[in-house]
């Protein structure tokens, strides 16, 4: 299979975190930013880095965005650079654009202009910690759309050592178990390891256990409803 190709720029904080995890999961990523620094920062990491204006629409066509499977513009301080930079991709015809929005007002500019992949990184990095204060059980959070979520939670005490069919999740708390990572001890070389495995689709019979995870999907309300149940 051909190898992803993504562009990142703007390489900030969010736009840095982002390059880097894309490299990491094998893609090939030209990451542009219009200081030379935090360019540096990251040519070791990527497969290509340049260091040039994104406003800049001949500096932009020159480069074979078009090529790319995705082109994230994550210029979080400069709305106008990035909106300018986002129309030039639109006109080359970039076949996905993911813009960056600092607030409401942003976003509602990128819908407009058609951009209907935009990331939030405060709001969404906000929102799973606070969630995370809110109930330390929360491992992590897969925010979907509509308010629904994928949340991985400890075990609350209230479900411990029960069964699923006396727990009833869907219908006292309109929550669906998606599956449950359990400490498995194993003798290795007379060495007892401890590691987390998942226990694949669990039956009405299966058993909470102490250290279990469950991963759940519902609403956040509901999802809070629960934990604060059973906490
Ligand atoms: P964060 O909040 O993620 O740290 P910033 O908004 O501080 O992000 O960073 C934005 C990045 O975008 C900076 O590295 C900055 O140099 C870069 N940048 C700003 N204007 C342009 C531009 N016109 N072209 C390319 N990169 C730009």
């Amino acid at each position: 299979m051909a190898k992803n190709t993504f562009a990142v720029i703007g390489l900030g904080k969010f736009g840095r975190a982002i390059a880097r995890k894309l490299a990491e999961k094998g893609a090939e990523v030209i990451a542009v930013d219009i200081n030379e620094n935090s360019v540096e920062r990251l040519q070791e990491e990527v497969a290509l880095c340049i260091c040039m204006d994104a406003t800049d629409q001949k500096a932009l066509i020159a480069q074979n965005f078009t090529d790319c499977d995705a082109v994230v513009v994550s210029i979080g301080e400069n709305f106008e650079a990035l909106l300018l930079c986002t129309v030039y991709l639109q006109e080359l015809g970039v076949k996905r654009i993911i813009a960056r929005a600092n607030d409401d007002h942003q976003r509602r500019i990128l819908v407009q202009l058609g951009i209907d992949e935009i990331l939030s990184p405060e709001g969404e990095v906000g929102l799973v910690i606070a969630e995370k204060l809110m109930h330390p059980s929360v491992v992590s959070i897969l925010q979907l759309p509509d308010n629904y979520e994928i949340a991985e939670v400890k075990a609350p005490r209230g479900i411990k050592n029960r069964t699923l069919n006396d727990i009833k999740l869907r219908d006292k708390y309109k929550l669906n178990l998606v599956t449950i990572e359990r400490e498995v001890t194993k003798l290795v070389k007379g060495e007892e390891v401890t590691a987390r495995h998942i226990i694949g689709i669990p039956s009405p019979d299966t058993i909470i256990e102490e250290t279990d995870t469950i991963v759940l999907f519902g609403t956040t309300i509901d999802i809070e409803r629960f934990l604060e149940i059973n906490q």
